[in-house]
């Protein structure tokens, strides 16, 4: 029984779901079973096609729904389907496509980024892999530099460094078969390096790192598990209160858990949605090709929970996070932990710009004409 199949047949059209969400009250009478019946007879109209596009798959009416029905999954699964039968053209995501040689992330390190070695960390065998995660490596160098600098304190010459992707985007465009193999790839070469431990900072490489590990007996970590079980702890002013911003994707709390510990002498206030209850920063589900209004409302809707809660300063985990909260202003400011820990700042405007810069004038031509003929990536 495939998902749409489970969500038909599990789906008691409660709707408890749809307290979470505005997408899923759009429906009015229908439920995530309906649309599940309606991608399986192939009877999805505009309503049912927007919802299944602009979903930002944060998983909290999976949370919410007492029946255990996986309407994340089920909207990855009909993205599936309706890609396969040529209603959903995957075009809008092609700079995502991170199994291709030439996807938005290898473009920007072939037309700005000059340091890839950072210092010997990039090496064929290691014992600890820190694996950054794309949208860090990208936006926050600098971070990266400092955290793969604190791992070799404690880890000496062992650690290495991975710039890979999880694959994450392809799951969320609802590239199934391709982000499995690019998963299986992706482990293969992480099993080659040795490294007996995996070091995470991005909470969705975490949790997708978790859900692809093969049989074997590699430890996966998040960074700022590590950082607060060191005793490491953020200084900042007891009068300025801070908020935490939850991933969606670690609504069990681990990572979240770590970063609170981190913050602990802070002045630490709490938004209405937090922890398993947390809601998208607007970044997620790959909505930002499709809707990017409907990102930035999703991002102002956080950040109003953050003034509301009286915070001066919105502390988030997850540089995908940071940059859609920041991007979009509020009287909160917006910092990535890492940013606090090694008093750094990320200059957000600075990325955007220079992201946008890859796609225009003779430098544009160029990068879309690499898009276009990319290649499959094999793994070293
Ligand atoms: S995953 Fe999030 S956006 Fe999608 S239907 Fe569920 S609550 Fe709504
Ligand atoms: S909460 Fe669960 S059972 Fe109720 S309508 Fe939503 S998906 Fe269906």
């Amino acid at each position: 029984m495939n998902v749409l199949q489970a969500t038909i047949e599990e789906c008691l059209n409660c709707h408890q779901c749809k307290t979470a969400c505005r997408r899923l009250r759009s429906f009015e009478k229908r439920s995530p079973g309906d649309v599940a019946q309606a991608v399986l007879n192939g009877q999805v109209d505009d309503k049912v096609m927007d919802f299944i596009m602009k979903c930002s798959l944060c998983s909290l009416c999976n949370e919410l729904c007492p029946y255990g029905v996986d309407i994340r999954g089920m909207v990855t699964y009909a993205r599936n389907s309706l890609m396969d039968e040529g209603m959903i053209d995957q075009e809008c995501y092609r700079h995502l496509w991170v199994d291709r040689d030439w996807n938005l992330f290898s473009l920007f390190r072939a037309n700005y980024w000059l340091d890839i070695t950072y210092q010997g960390l990039v090496k064929k065998n290691c014992e600890v892999l820190f694996f950054p995660g794309c949208m860090l490596v990208h936006e926050g160098p600098d971070l990266v530099r400092h955290a793969a600098e604190w791992l070799r304190k404690r880890h000496g010459d062992g650690v290495g460094i991975s710039f890979q992707c999880c694959g994450a985007p392809l799951e969320q465009m609802g590239q199934m078969e391709r982000a499995k193999t690019f998963g299986a790839g992706l482990w293969e070469y992480i099993l080659q390096t040795g490294a007996s431990t995996l070091i995470t900072s991005c909470p969705t490489c975490h949790a997708r790192m978790m859900a692809t590990r093969p049989d074997c007996n590699v430890q996966i970590l998040s960074l700022f598990q590590l950082m607060a079980r060191s005793g490491l702890r953020v200084p900042l002013p007891d009068s300025e209160k801070i908020t935490v911003h939850d991933s969606c994707s670690d609504r069990e709390g681990v990572i979240g858990g770590a970063v609170r510990e981190l913050l602990q002498d802070c002045n630490l206030v709490e938004m209405e949605h937090h922890g398993k209850e947390t809601i998208c920063c607007g970044s997620g589900g790959l909505v930002s090709a499709i809707d990017p209004d409907l990102c930035t409302e999703r991002a102002l809707r956080r950040l109003k929970e953050a003034e509301a809660a009286g915070a001066e300063t919105c502390v988030t985990y997850c540089m995908s996070c940071s940059h859609r909260l920041a991007a979009r202003g509020g009287t909160s400011s917006v910092r990535h932990i890492l940013e606090l820990i090694f008093d750094k700042m990320v200059e957000h405007e600075e990325f955007d710009r220079m992201v946008h810069g890859l796609f225009q004038g003779e430098r544009g031509e160029e990068n879309f004409l690499r898009l276009q003929n990319s290649q499959r990536l094999f793994f070293m």
